[in-house]
């Protein structure tokens, strides 16, 4: 249809004689704007299956799946109810005794938590304080263009009465690399999640601190099992696992436009001998806290001081406004996901939802369809901005990631 049109208005106002070619040639000039985009991505996908209880997509890269449909997370959902919490609370305090008897030797913190002041880590950070009574020291691995609101939440943290170290790494090499995998791989994460995880594990190993405490596990909220995540509550790979996937850092970006291994020392998650050598060990609450769901933590945190986002759900391409907070490209990365796996934050939280019982499946999907793949041009501009290039270079890539359609 495009194609014709615009045929016709070649014949009409160039009075091109050789229309066709001429459009194959500059066809890939031309790009969709957003909308147009999201209208095609969510053709392509319209029959794509789904988990029969939530929403969640096969197309999530290593999501498990059972053979009546049901999707890990949903799984996860099901066992929770036969879980002996008691057992696992003993388990827990057995941890938390060993961790402080081992603090009070090395004469160091108890644990050690990655924060980004967002709903999970306050809430983590305030459960192993006031619940476990562990003294923490918090490690923030800045994003790049940290958000106020982000910068509010972790002031929040440190007025709660924490001692936070914020690291920030080589903001010029970041943007180096944010840039190339824009380019080459339309995702733009993976750059800021390798400091962010690996620095609770480089903290501990540096100031001898017994035990790392992570909150969410992966494999468990997002039904991600094929890729050997552990489902009990050992966190010793946890950082490893969630890099995993675009491999060591220094394999991945080492050498690149002039950076070298050295360069890139605070996106290096220690080896498992490293970690066993020092005797950390590390934990995921998620595992053990009853408490843990996505509304309870925003609850818990909103009440502690925790800002939200100030921006319309359309905006965000998102049904909840307590996530992501300290970065705005998240919202531009979703929507590259959702161009290229077809589902976006939305479909994320609406599983989650589902899961907890505050949305009907039939509930989520009107809400998927309202606002995922969704994503202000505000965003979309700080994204241009920060990589140095214009809308149209921006939706020229875009459009390369699209999904072909079969002929
Ligand atoms: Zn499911």
């Amino acid at each position: 249809m495009r194609i014709d049109r615009l045929c016709w208005e070649f014949n009409r106002d160039c009075k091109l004689t050789n229309v066709v070619d001429k459009v194959n040639e500059i066809i890939d000039c031309i790009w969709m704007n957003k909308y147009e985009i999201r209208e095609y991505v969510k053709d392509f996908f319209k029959d794509v299956e789904m988990c029969k209880r939530c929403v969640q997509p096969v197309t999530r890269p290593k999501v498990y799946f059972n053979e009546e449909g049901i999707c890990g997370a949903c799984l996860w959902e099901e066992q929770k109810k036969g879980i002996n919490w008691e057992e696992r609370e003993k388990e827990l305090s057995g941890i938390v005794k060993w961790a402080k008897k081992e603090a009070s030797k090395r004469g160091s913190y108890d644990c050690v938590i990655g924060v980004s002041g967002g709903k999970d880590s306050t809430f983590t950070a305030l459960y192993a304080r006031d619940r476990l009574g562990l003294n923490c020291l918090l490690v923030n691995a800045a994003p790049a263009q940290q958000t106020r609101i982000g910068q509010h939440n972790i002031d929040n943290l440190l007025s709660l009465g924490f001692d936070v170290v914020t690291l920030k790494v080589n903001p010029i090499f970041l943007r180096k690399l944010i840039r190339k995998d824009f380019y080459e791989h339309l995702n733009t994460s993976k750059p800021t999640e390798y400091p962010l995880w690996a620095s609770s594990y480089q903290m501990a190993l540096g100031y001898n601190i017994p035990l790392v405490i992570q909150g969410e596990n992966a494999a468990l909220t997002l039904g991600v099992r094929k890729d050997g995540s552990s489902l009990d509550g050992n966190a010793i790979m946890g950082g490893s696992i969630n890099t995993r996937s675009g491999g060591n850092a220094f394999e991945v970006y080492g050498g690149y436009d002039g950076i070298d291994e050295k360069d890139l020392l605070l996106y290096k998650f220690p080896s498992i001998e490293l970690l066993k050598k020092a005797d950390v060990h590390a934990i995921w609450l998620q595992y053990y806290a009853r408490e843990w769901s996505q509304y309870g933590n925003a609850r818990v945190a909103i009440m502690n001081g925790m800002h939200v986002r100030d921006d319309t759900l359309s905006n965000l391409g998102r049904i909840h406004k307590w996530s992501c907070l300290d970065n705005d490209f998240h919202m531009v990365n979703q929507f590259f996901k959702f161009v290229k796996l077809g589902f976006g934050f939305a479909t994320d939280e609406v599983c989650y939802d589902i899961r907890e019982g505050l949305l009907t499946r039939e509930q989520g999907l009107e809400l998927v369809e309202k606002y995922d793949g969704l994503v202000g041009d505000e965003y979309i501009k700080c994204f241009c901005d920060y990589v140095g290039i214009g809308f149209d270079e921006f939706f020229k890539v875009v459009m390369k990631w699209l999904p072909k359609k079969k002929q």
